[in-house]
């Protein structure tokens, strides 16, 4: 029996916790102190990892005849970047505090004017957290208690640190320190630079990708060429990008070496693109739903038409609610036909198409779904997790603590447990089932401790089933035990079955 599943008081904490105690992620060189911003798959990390991504594939690329699949350099010309904006533009404002040398993002970084009876009398500060104006407002309180100011309080308007005045910087405190310690912001550019090749000079300078779209861009021409692709059609790949982020932050959503997996939908020039936006939108939300996310935490956000960049003809990014508050998750661009058209200009190579209906060439248009596959996990991690009270036969009740993945994504799909360990009739059938299962799927073999503890071991790396074989196995009709992971309900379930179950639920 289980009491409603309850959210811990700190959902993040118990998710980094799992993650480590479990064997999903860890730091990064954690021997040495561990690398800000960087992370390492675990054993079952990687497993759950590999299941996003491949589910990933198979949908967007393989079971669709119009996508297909590349996979290009991390390093690539650096020309690439100058033609796509990065070199100049790819940064986000970067904030100073010269006493504590703690740095920040500007747009994270939240102000207000303390307002008493119309007149201001300081400033209060604040980082971007769901609490940000409350927190803004209690400073404020704070601020005019101290100054032993009379009258009344107006509520704060809280402002990012991009819009303060060069008076305002000079008196707004840093949320280090407490005193106006603050730059002003400068344009930090996020890509990390490397040299190829012997020489260390200006001309062997080159960057980590910052993204894997650009990739789809520049083979662009040699994926038309080589002739299975006509317009609508995508491009797909996944790998790895890196961004040097000022504040890396929420464990693995925002680091500096994450993965991508992104599709370019490329699109005649005269066909409605708001058309396919809508179609991508919601073919990315119900593959979401696909994976066991739920509807409950997603949403979708339009950014604002004045804050698009000039070729962009509209941005909608999927939602979700992480535990610190809801976030980007998948960002679906229409970005016109600006990426081919920079490249053809910077490289001189022709980017257009022929149009046989119109006997017209025209550079595509494309709509672009952006995701990071660290950010999935995370969420499937968020959303899955639970604690329950549960009950047994004999009336104890103790906590059980399950990851509520989809049997499409779970690192472990059955785990095959003997009844008793000290029985061969029982270990071997066990065995042989086992080694059956796992030629086609991930499978655990578990022999150790009471049947009880071994189910709760598989609760909490969110394996979907467990099959326990018994006395009736051996003795009667070959069926097994099938315990199922959500309701905890058994029942008996033949070879066949349970292999109809596997192919039915895992694609
Ligand atoms: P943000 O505003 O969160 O920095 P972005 O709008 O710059 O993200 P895009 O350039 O659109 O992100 O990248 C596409 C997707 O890649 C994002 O929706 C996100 O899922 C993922 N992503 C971007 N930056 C990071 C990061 N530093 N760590 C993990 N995933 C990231």
């Amino acid at each position: 029996m289980s009491s409603p599943a309850a959210e811990p008081a700190n959902l993040m904490e118990a998710i980094v916790s799992l993650a480590k105690r479990r064997g999903f992620v860890f730091p990064s060189s954690e021997i040495y102190g561990g690398l800000n911003g960087f992370f390492d798959y675990g054993p079952l990390g990687v497993e759950l990892k590999k299941n996003i991504r491949d589910c990933w594939w198979n949908d967007m690329v393989r079971r669709r005849d119009d996508i297909v699949g590349i996979e290009t350099s991390i390093i690539m010309h650096p020309k690439v970047w100058e033609a796509s904006g990065h070199v100049a533009g790819f940064s986000d404002p970067l904030v100073d505090c010269k006493v504590s040398k703690n740095r920040y993002r500007a747009d994270q970084l939240f102000w207000a004017a303390v307002v008493v009876d119309g007149n201001t009398v300081g400033y209060v500060s604040a980082l971007e957290s769901e609490k940000t104006t409350e927190e803004l407002q209690a400073a404020a309180e704070q601020l005019k208690r101290k100054k032993a100011i009379q009258g009344a309080l107006a509520p704060v308007q809280p402002k990012d640190f991009t819009e303060a005045q060069p008076q305002e910087i000079a008196q707004i405190p840093s949320p280090a320190t407490g005193n106006p310690d603050l730059t002003p912001p400068r344009a930090f550019n996020m890509m990390f630079q490397t040299n190829v090749g012997a020489m260390t000079d200006a001309s062997s300078v080159a960057y980590l990708r910052p993204e894997t779209a650009q990739g789809m861009f520049v083979d662009f021409k040699n994926v038309v060429d080589t002739g299975r692709v006509k317009l609508p059609f995508g491009i797909a790949q996944t790998g790895k990008s890196f961004r040097n982020e000022i504040t890396p932050r929420n464990f693995i959503f925002r680091s500096r070496e994450f993965e991508q997996m992104e599709m370019e939908f490329f699109i005649h020039e005269d066909d409605d693109w708001a058309k396919w936006h809508r179609y991508w939108i919601d073919w990315c939300t119900s593959w979401l739903k696909s994976i066991g996310l739920p509807d409950t935490h997603l949403s979708e956000y339009d950014h604002l038409k004045e804050k698009l960049a000039f070729y962009s003809k509209g941005t909608t990014d999927i939602m979700f609610k992480f535990p610190f508050g809801v976030q980007e998750l998948w960002g679906i661009a229409a970005r016109g036909n600006y990426d081919l058209g920079q490249h053809e200009k910077a490289s001189g190579v022709p980017q257009a198409i022929f149009d046989e209906a119109t006997k017209k060439k025209f550079v595509p248009h494309v709509i672009e779904p952006a995701v990071g596959l660290d950010r999935i996990f995370l969420a499937v991690l968020a959303a899955g997790y639970a604690e329950e009270q549960v009950t047994d036969d004999k009336g104890n009740t103790e906590t059980r603590t399950v990851l509520r993945l989809s049997p499409r994504i779970a690192p472990v799909k059955v785990a095959v447990l003997p009844l008793l360990k000290n029985k061969e009739a029982l270990t071997t059938r066990a065995k042989e089932l086992y080694k059956k299962l796992q030629r086609r799927y991930a499978v655990f073999y578990d022999e150790a401790g009471a049947i009880g503890r071994r189910y709760r071991r598989q609760d909490e790396i969110g394996t979907p089933w467990c099959v326990t074989i018994d006395f009736d196995t051996i003795e009667k009709d070959g069926s097994f035990t099938l315990r199922e992971r959500d309701s905890m309900q058994q029942k008996r379930i033949t070879e066949a079955e349970l292999f109809a179950l596997l192919d039915e639920q895992v694609f």
